[in-house]
């Protein structure tokens, strides 16, 4: 089987959706990544908890197959994000980002990694992404994801990692952000000038923008009848499609497209349950289902 590696945060997080305030909640871009991307392939994690993080967690990690030699178990206190989903999900408020162990996070990438050809580059500090490709031997596919938070406060490191990187996935508001222009497709095409030759625009609801160095793709997102928790859909849209790349070793523009459609479908589980729980429970056939009605839903003849 094939393998990936992934980086980013691991942390614990409180979730405020619907009036209704969730403490505890296991999350992190590489969590999220993770358990999307061993919905496909092995998975390698990379990162960094506190004392305090629960070892039941870290087994749950094992039994989903996520082989953790790389994460690192050091004093403090883990991660800690809180964020307030507004009503009908188009936007959130970040209430708290406690980096605790984070902060001082040096990511050592195990040896048994290090010739892993598929990587993706979760959402942490912009120059913990650059040390963790420094560490590999050139890799063929990375897939790098950020946020506002990096934007605002780390943007040449941002720059420097972007000239490094294949694919960027980035939701619209962050793309108009770091592009500095408002139109979408324009962004997309000025964040591909600034290094990776495919972007991804996520834009929630209403689907995904694959630029794929001349070409445009758009795929649509799923409606679904009810959604939990939108924590991690991002996170997870990224661990799957990178999840898919390496199980099939192609990255063609088909397979691309497929890639695109099988990290929608990770999302739309991400996103039934709160935190993690719908996504650890999902099947291949869940994930093969889906991936026929997302088919049969943009198909016209
Ligand atoms: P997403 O909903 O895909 O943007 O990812 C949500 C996850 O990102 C949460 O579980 C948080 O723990 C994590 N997160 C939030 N802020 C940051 C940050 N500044 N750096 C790294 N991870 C973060």
């Amino acid at each position: 089987m094939s393998e990936m590696l992934v980086v980013g945060s691991i942390g614990i997080d409180t979730l405020h959706v619907h009036n209704k305030k969730h403490e505890g909640v296991l999350g992190g871009s590489a969590t999220y990544g993770a358990l999307a991307g061993s919905l496909f392939s092995k998975v390698q994690l990379v990162g960094v908890v506190g004392q305090d993080f629960p070892d039941e967690v870290v087994q749950k990690l094992r039994d989903r197959g996520v082989d953790v030699q790389g994460l690192e178990v050091t004093t403090g206190k883990t991660f800690h994000w809180e964020g307030r989903y507004a009503d009908d999900f188009s936007s959130r408020e970040t209430l708290a980002t406690e980096l605790n162990v984070l902060a001082d996070f040096q990511p050592k990438v195990p040896e048994a990694y290090r010739k892993t050809q598929y990587v993706m580059l979760g959402n942490i500090m912009p120059h913990l992404q650059i040390s963790v490709l420094d560490q590999m031997e050139g890799p063929s596919f990375v897939i790098a994801d950020t946020m506002n938070f990096w934007i605002d406060s780390k943007r040449e490191d941002l720059e420097r990692l972007l000239e490094r990187v294949h694919v960027l996935v980035i939701n619209d508001e962050e793309a108009r952000q770091l592009a500095r222009v408002h139109n979408l497709v324009h962004a997309g095409r000025v964040l591909q000038k600034m290094g990776p030759s495919m972007v991804i625009v996520k834009k929630g609801e209403h689907g995904a923008l694959l630029f794929d160095n001349e070409e445009l793709f758009s795929a649509a997102a799923l409606p679904l009848d009810h959604v939990a928790d939108p924590t991690g859909a991002g996170d997870s849209f990224a661990g799957g499609m990178l999840g898919y790349l390496a199980q099939t070793g192609e990255t063609n523009h088909d397979a691309l497209r497929r890639a695109v459609i099988y990290g929608t479908v990770a999302a739309s589980f991400c996103v039934e349950g709160v935190g993690i729980e719908r996504l650890t429970d999902v099947s291949a056939k869940d994930i093969d289902d889906r991936f026929e009605q997302v088919r049969r839903l943009v198909h016209f003849s």
